[in-house]
């Protein structure tokens, strides 16, 4: 028998959030302590009749429903303050359901504070444009334009960073006046669960925000093929990006894509002990599962030996192990299949001539942090995303092979440049093909207000509450015959 009730009293179990209620249902997927293995709960698996009942929810409350400005920004600062209030429990669960080391977890919940901080702020800033009409015959009229919300958003997540990307999606779509449906990342939907409860407590009215739990080949797809969703924002890989493009027509969608980051080191690095500090804690955190993680590193012939040296310096300082431990800097990925996954990936890279100069053993999920060199690329561990705590450093003797090479990647989201040089600051910024070129810092640096997003592979329109409101609503146009 389905049951409906607006708090989820068990936390064993989360099915759907349906019209401000949860929903139970008959077929569950388990949800695993990703270092214990344990299972610590289980979700619904959305099928199709309750996907269509969800968008059904979000289009009437969009239709008949409205939270003026003040209204969305109360809604998003107050949830901003309970999850400051609860950040600890919220960690936790980061650190369970995704392995994700305490520090970071708590990092990771800082962060999705000034994701709902900002897009509360932005609410309130949501404006249009005026319009010239300054050509012969328009004399008697004036003409601007209002922006307003798309409608039902479609919004699907991915388990590496599943608060603050998940508060990148549903935060901006609430400030401009959505309602969403939302897919959490099967793996990883517990936090997002969270989320739901906080925005519920913070005041967001029934029907603004559903989740449907389930895997993506069936609940996703489900989601996909509701004509009335008017929007999708997807993160995720690129394979699942490609099908979501294809399957969604005309309709809008932004496309937050993967990435194998490069980052150059030039030879008048300021300070090469930085340097290869960031590469390396940037490279390893959260398991090197990272859209934005240091995977490439390429470094000036005249500085490489010792550049490697400080690497492996860095990287033996760090700790590796338990999650939920203060003092761990590694943790597990996200399966041991993942991990495995890597591991072949690199055992394949060294048949081919490369070299492990730190780390490549696993053990279960844990792969110890690995460093090679003598790569080519034409190895996975190089041109393809490798989503794991692996690195490849690179020699190169002219500026100008390091952008050709860092630039030879079917993806483009974020590169790093280490240069004291200002004109080749400048050039990098020009000749570097990314969504973001971060000089004298590596391609793992984001603020949450920054426009964020990727070209070629990486994926379509930008987030950051700002420019995700500029996705989440339809410039309309407004003339006036005076
Ligand atoms: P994934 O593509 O496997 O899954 C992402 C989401 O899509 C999950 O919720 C999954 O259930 C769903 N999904 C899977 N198949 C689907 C389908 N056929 N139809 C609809 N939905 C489907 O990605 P992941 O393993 O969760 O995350 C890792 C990937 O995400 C990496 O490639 C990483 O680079 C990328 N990522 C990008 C950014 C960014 O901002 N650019 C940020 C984080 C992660």
């Amino acid at each position: 028998m389905e049951v409906r009730t607006t708090i989820n009293t068990s936390s064993a179990f989360f099915g759907h959030f349906i019209n401000g209620e949860w929903i139970t249902d008959q077929n569950t997927i388990p949800v695993v302590n990703k270092y214990t293995y344990e299972e610590i709960s289980r979700i619904g698996s959305a099928s199709r009749k309750t996907v269509t009942e969800a968008v059904t929810n979000a289009l009437h409350t969009f239709q008949t429903k409205k939270l003026d400005s003040n209204q969305r920004y109360e809604i998003l600062m107050r949830a901003a303050e309970i999850v400051r209030e609860r950040k600890e429990e919220l960690a936790m669960i980061l650190v369970s359901e995704v392995g994700k080391v305490l520090k970071d977890a708590r990092g990771e919940i800082d962060r999705g504070i000034q994701t709902l901080i900002t897009s509360a702020e932005e609410a309130k800033r949501i404006a249009g444009n005026g319009v010239p009409l300054g050509q012969p015959g328009n004399e008697n009229k004036m003409a601007y334009t209002i922006r307003v919300p798309v409608g039902v958003i479609g919004a699907i997540t991915p388990f590496n960073f599943p608060f603050n990307l998940t508060l990148h999606k549903v935060a901006p779509a609430i400030a401009a006046g959505n309602t969403v449906v939302l897919k959490p990342a099967e793996v990883t939907p517990l936090i997002v669960c969270k989320i739901t409860e906080i925005l519920s407590e913070a005041g967001l009215p029934a029907g603004f925000l559903n989740v449907v739990n389930g895997r993506g080949q069936e609940t996703g797809q489900y989601l996909l093929e509701d004509e009335r969703i008017a929007m999708y924002t997807f993160t995720g890989s690129a394979a699942v990006g490609r099908q979501i493009k294809s399957k969604t027509g005309i309709r809008k969608v932004t496309l937050e894509l993967g990435n194998n980051s490069p980052n150059i080191i030039h030879k008048d690095v300021s300070d090469i002990d930085r340097a290869a500090d960031l590469c390396i804690t940037r490279g390893f955190s959260n398991a090197g599962q990272a859209c934005i993680s240091v995977q490439r590193v390429y470094v000036h012939r005249d500085i490489y030996h010792s550049f490697i040296a400080k690497a492996i310096k860095v990287a033996e300082s760090l700790k590796i192990g338990d999650p939920a431990d203060s003092a761990t800097d590694i943790g597990p990925m996200i399966s041991e299949k993942e991990a495995r996954r890597a591991e072949e990936w690199i055992q394949e890279a060294v048949q081919q001539g490369a070299k492990v100069i730190y780390g490549g053993e696993r053990q279960g999920a844990i792969l110890k942090p690995t460093i090679l060199v003598d790569v080519t690329e034409k190895m996975k561990v190089v041109c393809e995303e490798v989503f794991a705590p692996v690195i490849s450093i690179i020699p190169f003797d002219q500026i100008e092979k390091a952008f050709e090479q860092a630039n030879h990647s079917a993806f483009g989201l974020q590169a790093g440049l280490f240069t004291s040089d200002l004109h080749l600051a400048m050039r990098a910024t020009r000749e570097l093909h990314f969504g973001g070129v971060i000089i004298n810092d590596v391609s793992t640096y984001r603020a949450d207000v920054m426009p964020y997003g990727g070209v070629k592979d990486s994926g379509i329109g930008k987030e950051g509450p700002h420019f995700a409101i500029q996705e989440m609503t339809d410039e309309k146009l407004v003339v006036i015959n005076l």
